[in-house]
């Protein structure tokens, strides 16, 4: 049976103070989740072992990172690592986030081996995918995401790929109020999930856990995620306010 999962991806918001208010106040309004349901908070890096001995106890709650570098140590002034993640006790590490292809030059090829160096370390990582506006508006979408799966992912045995967390994120709906509709949603998790039973197993899809991102907030949660193939979502402006992020994870 597929894992349920919310994500909360605070980006670079909450100082120190603030985001050990709002790891606490998370913890009060998420109840449970239900069975074979998790919720991973991925806060900025500064707040990851404190998340990490705040979530103890909460065996469905789970902390992530924001990003890693490919490599394990090194000269790479400002960078963190997977080992360094792996050492707080964070579990999760997004990567390929439209945000870092679009600010910080990470090309397929990197996100590849940043893939590599997370399963390594015995972490999952949820890889982002999604097209731009101008590929909706072409009908190029599934193109893009075929493109983006099969550079970052096509390379991994089947093990590997059955610790991967995809995130579905259309770019024009991150951050813009604007969200896929349940329709939209559906049909490109669909494809993902057909796509990788071309390129690995049926078994594999059928496991794998596909959220989507974009604009997910409490109003249209319970819609996206009925969907068959949505499994949850990746949760990026919502996710700062506790009382909206617990009433998605309800949603599940
Ligand atoms: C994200 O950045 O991953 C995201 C989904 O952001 P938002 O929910 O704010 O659109």
């Amino acid at each position: 049976m597929r894992q349920k999962i919310v994500a909360g991806n605070w980006k670079m918001n909450t100082t120190l103070d603030e985001g050990i208010i709002l790891v606490k106040e998370c913890l009060e309004r998420i109840d449970g989740p239900a069975d074979n349901t998790k919720v991973i908070l991925v806060p900025p890096f500064y707040l990851l072992k404190d998340a990490v001995l705040l979530v103890k106890g909460r065996s469905s709650i789970h902390v992530g990172a924001q990003n890693c570098y490919e490599a394990d140590s090194g000269a790479f002034t400002g960078e963190i690592s997977a080992p360094m993640i792996r050492s707080v006790g964070a579990e999760y590490v997004i990567v390929g986030h439209s945000e870092r292809r679009k600010y910080f030059g990470d090309t397929d090829e990197r996100i590849a081996r940043k893939i590599d160096s997370v399963l390594k370390e015995g972490l999952s990582p949820i890889f982002c995918c999604g097209e731009e506006l101008p590929a909706r508006q072409s009908d190029q979408q599934e193109n893009v995401v075929e493109n983006q799966i099969r550079k970052a992912l096509y390379h991994l045995n089947g093990d590997q790929l059955q610790r991967v967390i995809i995130a579905y994120e259309p770019v024009w709906a991150i951050g813009t109020g604007q969200t896929a509709s349940p329709q939209q949603a559906q049909d490109m998790h669909a494809f993902i999930r057909d796509l990788l039973a071309r390129l690995f197993t049926q078994e594999i899809a059928d496991e794998i856990t596909i959220l989507y991102g974009g604009s997910c907030k409490p109003s249209n949660a319970e819609e996206l995620f009925a969907q068959k193939d949505v499994d949850g979502g990746l949760i990026g402006g919502a996710s700062l306010n506790a009382n909206d992020f617990s009433a998605i994870v309800k949603e599940l």
